[in-house]
């Protein structure tokens, strides 16, 4: 099942600071350490979507030029799979460019250079817009009689033994466990995993399910958990509790 976690107290929120010019992604990455927050950095769209998947930050603060994915396509992406408070930071300051970012879903737009007081100030509004408005909280952990996953922790366990995953088998399952028992394509795993230029190399998507299954399933022949949905793509398959040893 999956466990709607609420986030400890004590841990601090996490913002996805998505940048590709390094020293305002090092200046942001200073602010928001120093306010107590944690911090993730991306310096591409594409490592903006895959961090996003594996880290689940609280917020993600996103330029929009970026080298690879325009900034309102990474928006657009991510907000279909999810609530995430998105804060656009971008040097494109004209009329309609804040409004396509607003419309685009995001939750604020500042443009550059900012002022770092009113940057934690919108931010601290956005986190607080996101605990009224979202359900409890993202779901974080998927736990059963023989598999947990821990997606803020990103930690994997069979039957209590912990099982080490490469960044990409980690991100592929992240991927289909917050897409839990719905089919998902070849073509979206491609996008949100390995990246846009990645959508044609299906055979990618076979190999690491392959690895995930002979790590994850108790009979990798017979999987349970990762399924594959013929002619379209995987599907993660939770499975029921029985609460026997
Ligand atoms: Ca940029």
């Amino acid at each position: 099942m999956l466990e709607n976690q609420s986030p400890r107290e004590d841990s601090p929120k996490r913002i996805l600071i998505v940048e590709d010019e390094p020293y305002t992604l090092n200046l942001l990455q200073l602010i928001f350490s120093a306010s107590g927050y944690a911090t993730v950095t991306a310096s591409s769209g594409k490592e903006g979507v895959q961090f996003f998947h594996t880290h689940r930050p609280d917020l993600i603060v996103l330029d929009i030029l970026l080298p690879d994915i325009h900034g309102l396509e990474v928006c657009e992406k991510i907000l279909s799979h999810t609530q995430v408070p998105i804060v656009f930071l971008s040097a494109l300051s004209e009329e309609e460019d804040i409004v396509r970012g607003l419309d685009c879903g995001a939750i604020d737009y500042i443009t550059k250079p900012f002022s770092t007081k009113v940057l934690l100030a919108r931010v601290r509004a956005a986190l607080r817009l996101r605990d009224l408005t979202s359900p409890p909280a993202t779901a974080t952990v998927y736990k059963d009689d023989y598999l947990t996953v821990d997606l803020s922790a990103q930690q994997v366990w069979c039957n209590d033994l912990q099982v080490k995953l490469t960044p990409t088998e980690y991100s592929l399952l992240a991927y289909l466990l917050q897409n839990a028992g719905r089919p998902c394509t070849f073509q979206e795993i491609l996008e949100n995993v390995w990246g846009t230029e990645y959508r044609d190399s299906t055979h990618y998507v076979h190999v690491y399910v392959g690895h995930l299954r002979r790590k994850l399933e108790q009979n990798p022949k017979q999987p349970v958990y990762l399924k594959t949905v013929y002619g379209c793509g995987y599907r993660f398959v939770p499975q029921e509790i029985t609460g026997s040893p």
